[in-house]
């Protein structure tokens, strides 16, 4: 069999798109007259048998053995497609909307987020939007990737290094407290004087009183202001900078890391300027970021 793709523009520009298009709410194919009626085109009867019969017959038996599942409405006899975030006529149901729901069927919950609720059960974590943190500003998939770690609790920290029998202690090396992800990022008495860096250079670049938490700096500031995504730039960087410092032994310090975020700001201006942005408020808050480490 030749596997080649199959294109009729004018049955595409028509409205003829999914394969939902040539079939009948009962599930069988609908006529040639049927479909030059409904989208008001001429249809080839060459193009129509080729097209019909290319329709695998697997794909249809998919379809009835999915665990999604079709119900007729007795009121107008539409197909409804029962979706975990509620019920779409088939008709309008697109590849995305079945992606997501066979995704949502195999996905687990992972562990490490039973853990973050278990040790601050007081705080309050809205998870889908925490996940989303490092996606809405920052490019750099090994700046992603590293909160994702963070979340899931994949940290090479003292800790978890003992835990995984590959140190012989779980105390930092630099001031010999436990070091768990939270000291090796936030609490250990070298972090916080970065951090108290950190906040002093956005507060005095974003005329904004800030204080970071712990938390704040574990998983960003949840927020869909620009100014929220400018703070959670300087964490995301911030922590990636300290991560580096850890694994290859060396001293956080806040004026190396000025520097390492200035050529980082550099770069987003010239995305920006490259992408035919004339002036929003990111850019606008970024610039004032960039003149503050620059004086
Ligand atoms: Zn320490």
């Amino acid at each position: 069999m030749i596997k080649k793709p199959i294109f009729f523009k004018s049955w595409n520009e028509s409205g003829i798109k999914r394969i939902s298009d040539v079939m009948k709410f009962n599930g069988l194919i609908r006529s040639k007259e049927d479909l030059a009626n409904e989208f008001g085109i001429h249809i080839d009867i060459m193009k129509y048998n080729s097209l019909i019969s290319a329709i695998p017959s697997k794909w249809k038996q998919c379809v009835k053995k999915s665990n999604i599942s079709c119900h007729t409405s007795p009121a107008d006899g539409e197909i409804i497609v029962k979706l975990r975030k509620g019920n779409k006529n088939v008709l309008s149901t697109q590849c995305k909307d079945y992606y997501k729901e066979f995704v949502n069927i195999k996905c687990e919950r992972p562990t490490a987020l039973y853990r973050w609720e278990e040790m601050y059960y007081y705080a309050d974590f809205d998870w889908p939007v925490l996940f989303k943190i490092p996606y809405k500003f920052t490019r750099e998939t090994d700046v992603q990737s590293l909160q994702f770690k963070i979340i899931n609790r994949y940290i090479p920290c003292k800790e978890n290094l003992y835990l995984w029998g590959k140190e012989s202690s779980d105390k930092c090396c630099l001031c010999n407290e436990i070091d768990t992800i939270e000291h090796f990022f936030a609490q250990c008495s070298y972090n916080r004087v970065f951090w108290q860096g950190v906040s002093t250079l956005v507060q005095r670049a974003l005329d904004i009183n800030i204080k970071l938490y712990d938390l704040d700096i574990i998983f960003g500031l949840p927020g869909e202001e620009d100014i929220f995504q400018i703070i959670n730039f300087c964490i995301l960087y911030g922590k990636k900078y300290i991560f580096d410092c850890r694994i290859n032994d060396n001293i956080v310090s806040i004026d190396r890391f000025k520097s390492k975020l200035k050529n980082r700001l550099e770069v987003e201006m010239y995305i920006i300027d490259s992408c035919g942005i004339r002036f929003n408020t990111k850019k606008f808050l970024l610039m004032e970021l960039y003149d503050s480490l620059c004086s």
